[in-house]
Formats: structure tokens, sequence, C-alpha cells
């Protein structure tokens, strides 16, 4: 049993309209059982997505050779009312009966071996393997695990400490999430934020973040510490209509100032919806939040929305900062993004700093407001405010001067 699914097919319904999609369907339907022996069967399961059943096949080799000749076949151009539309295909195949006693058994391994098709560029195939259905299951129950963390307040924040090279001080942190996962220990975001994205789990966990960001403040405020904290958010967020609200109800709460938050968000996540974001930017700043453009050098900013946008901070992605010490070229791009930071008056920092030669040439360049191990690691609070009590100018690591 072979799964396919279109690549590209929603572009062209959107784009070229439905009766393009229609015709385009019609055109693979032809060009899929044109390659078909008449003992085949071809069904359109709904969408871009086919399905071919093959009995009586000699080897996979065989089956291999036909998902070929039909990516290619589907590939070709195609004239449809005018216009030239090309779209492409992603192909999983699954056999009966090692993969699959039961048709729809059968048809949910040939579509996940079609999904790792797709992950594997699309416009291949990929046949059905034991290892792709524990990897589903591990994401099943990791996914089944994150909810319950929401409930079980499993969440903790760590915080990184943002330093002024100028005066060696610190004035702000960056909330950091930790998952302090039952069996498995402390789980950095690497390891659960994609999924928490794709499930739609993160507006539950960023609202708890936000939350526990402020409260975090407002306790060390009574307790005389005034730290600004910097939250991620991430893009979905951003799109839930009330992010501003919740955001001014927490601040409400606490009882702190939005001058002691800020918000960051990816270049990327800022570029994909450049509009929406710039709104709630503006409605956000307003309250006095600041607002910072996360690993910035990665996202293909344009320059135009950039200077449009309603935002305070530019981060250098740690990538550039790596070698800014020892390549050139990564120098001469820090440098650019401190200029156009200052041409469009926002601040830079640099995050990602391990070593002291990295962070002795950004201070030769002009880059003071840093951000990495070499100062310190996120921490847990009260492991913060030791670190806090015990640092001033002279001993970060860095010569005077
Ligand atoms: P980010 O916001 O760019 O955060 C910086 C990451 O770099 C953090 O990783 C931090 O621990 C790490 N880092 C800091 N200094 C150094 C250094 O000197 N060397 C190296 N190698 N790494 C350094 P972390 O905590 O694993 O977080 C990874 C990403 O997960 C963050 O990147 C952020 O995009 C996301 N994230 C973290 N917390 C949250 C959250 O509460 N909500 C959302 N939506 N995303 C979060
Ligand atoms: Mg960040
Ligand atoms: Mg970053």
């Amino acid at each position: 049993m072979t799964f396919i699914d279109l690549d590209r097919f929603k572009a062209v319904n959107d784009g070229l309209g439905h009766d393009i999609g229609d015709l385009l369907l019609q055109e693979v339907a032809h060009r899929i059982q044109e390659r078909l022996r008449s003992m085949d069967t071809v069904a359109r399961m709904g969408g871009d997505e086919f399905v071919v059943l093959m009995e009586d096949f000699d080897t996979a080799g065989d089956c291999a050779s036909l998902a070929d000749t039909l990516i290619r076949e589907i590939a070709q151009p195609m004239a449809l009312r005018g216009h030239t539309v090309e779209v492409g295909a992603s192909m999983g195949i699954a056999f009966f009966p090692e993969d699959g006693s039961e048709a729809l058994e059968l048809m949910k391994r040939a579509d996940m071996a079609m999904y790792a098709a797709k992950a594997a560029g699309r416009n291949t195939y990929r046949f059905f393997q034991k290892e792709m259905l524990e990897r589903v299951n591990r994401h099943l129950s990791l996914e089944m695990e994150l909810r319950r963390a929401v409930a079980r307040q499993e969440f903790e924040l760590h915080y990184q400490p943002r330093v002024d090279l100028a005066n060696g001080r610190a004035l702000s942190v960056e909330a950091l999430l930790r998952w302090r996962h039952p069996e498995r220990g402390l789980l950095l975001p690497g390891e659960f934020i994609a999924l928490a994205e794709e499930s739609g789990l993160i507006v539950d966990i960023g609202a708890w973040v936000l939350d526990e960001a402020c409260r975090q403040v407002s306790d060390w405020l009574a307790r005389g510490t005034t730290l600004r904290v910097a939250v991620n958010v991430s893009a979905r967020q951003m799109g839930d209509g009330d992010v501003v609200e919740r955001i001014s109800a927490l601040t409400a709460r606490h009882a702190i100032s939005p001058a002691l938050l800020e918000i960051e968000l990816t270049e990327s996540a800022v570029m994909a919806d450049p509009e929406t974001v710039a709104v709630v930017f503006s409605r956000l700043r307003k309250m006095g939040i600041t607002i910072a453009v996360d690993d910035f050098g990665t996202g293909y900013s344009s320059l135009a929305y950039l200077r449009r946008l309603p935002i305070d901070v530019l981060k250098i992605d740690r990538s550039f900062v790596m070698n800014v010490d020892r390549e050139e070229e990564d120098a001469q791009i820090v440098k650019t993004i401190l200029a156009l930071g200052q041409s469009l008056k926002l601040s830079v920092v640099a995050e990602g700093i391990e070593t002291r030669p990295q962070a002795e040439l950004l201070r030769s360049v002009g880059c003071n407001i840093v951000q990495g191990y070499h100062f310190s690691r996120p921490l847990p609070p009260a492991q913060l405010e030791e670190w806090l009590r015990g640092h001033t100018v002279g001993d970060l690591g860095l010569a005077q001067g």
C-alpha cells in the first residue's frame, strides 16, 4: 500500500483558486492511473491524499521503482487553463502482512512513512519501519506528560544575568524555562518546546511562564532587588488575540511596573507575521514593556519592517558570537548589527559569550551588553541572588580598562 500526499498543493489551491485545484487533482489521478496495472486500486482519501493498493508485487524494489516513477510523473509541469503549475509528491509504503494485517492499520503505517518522506525533504518515498512507530509513540507519550506537567507544576524558571561591560552590573535577567521531569530529571527547552508549539500546549505553558516571571519580579522587589526580567514568547502566544490584556492583567495582579518586563520574540517569528507582531508590540510598548528581537541575524529581516517595528533591543544570535574573536567575518557581522542598532536607536545585546577573548572583542567593538556562560549560566532564583551579591565590577573575568 502506498500513501501519497502532494507537496505544495495548498499553495496552488489558495493562489489560483479551487477550480484549478480540482483540475490539478484530476490530472494527478490520471498520471497515477496511467502507471498502474488494471488490477491495482487507486483512491483519493480527501484533500490532496491518494492511496494506491497493489496486490502481487514481487519485491520491495519493484515497489520502490514504481514510487520513483510516480514521483517523477507527478512532478512534471501541468498546463491548467493557461497556468503552468508544478507540485511534488511524498509517498509512504507499507506491506501486508508484515507492517499490518488490517486495512486501517496498514494505511496508518503508510501514512507514517509518508510523514518520514516529507521530513526527509519531500518529493521522495519511504518504507514504513518499526522505529517510526516507536518515535511516534515516544512523541505521543511525551505530549501526554507535557500536558500533565502544566497541571502538576513541573516547570521552573532559571535566570541568566545580562551584564553591562561598562560597569559590570547586571540590570536584567532572562527567564529560561526548565522542566523538572519526574523520571528524566531537568529537561531543557530543546527537548520539549517544539512539541509544545506543535501541540498548542505552549499557550498554557507560556501563560504560566509569564505569571511566574511576574511573581518573581514582585518577590525580588519586596526584598529590595529591582531586576527587569526578559521572557521568551512564542509565535503562537503572539497570535493569541488576548496576549496584551493577559500581560497587563498579570502586571497589575503582581503589582509590578511593566517597565520591569521585557518580551523576547525570535527574529524568524517576527518576520513570519510582521503585521500582527507590530500591532501587539506597539500595544505592549505603550504599556512600558521593553521589546527584544531574539536570535537576530538568523531570520532574514526585512530592513523596511525592522525600521517600522516598535522594538527596543536586538539580541545578536549566539552563532555570530561563537567565533567572533577568531573569524573576521563574524566580527564584521557583529559590527554591522551594532551600526544598525545605532541608526535605529536600538540597544544591542550579544548572547552566548563563553570566553574572555569573546567578551573582550565585543567590548572593543562597542558591544557592552552581554549574556553568556562566561558570566553565568541560567540559575535558579536563589542561586541567581547569590551570584548578584557576589559580582561587582572587575570580577567578571575581564581586564578592567
Ligand atoms: P534563547 O531565548 O535564545 O535563549 C538562549 C539560550 O542559550 C538558552 O538555552 C541559554 O541557556 C543558552 N545560553 C546562554 N548562554 C550560553 C552560552 O554561553 N553558551 C551556550 N552554548 N548557550 C548559552 P535554553 O535555556 O536551552 O533555551 C533554548 C531556547 O528555548 C531559548 O533560546 C528560547 O528560544 C526557548 N525558550 C526558553 N524558555 C522559553 C520560554 O519560557 N518560552 C518559550 N516560548 N521559549 C523558551
Ligand atoms: Mg531569548
Ligand atoms: Mg537567543
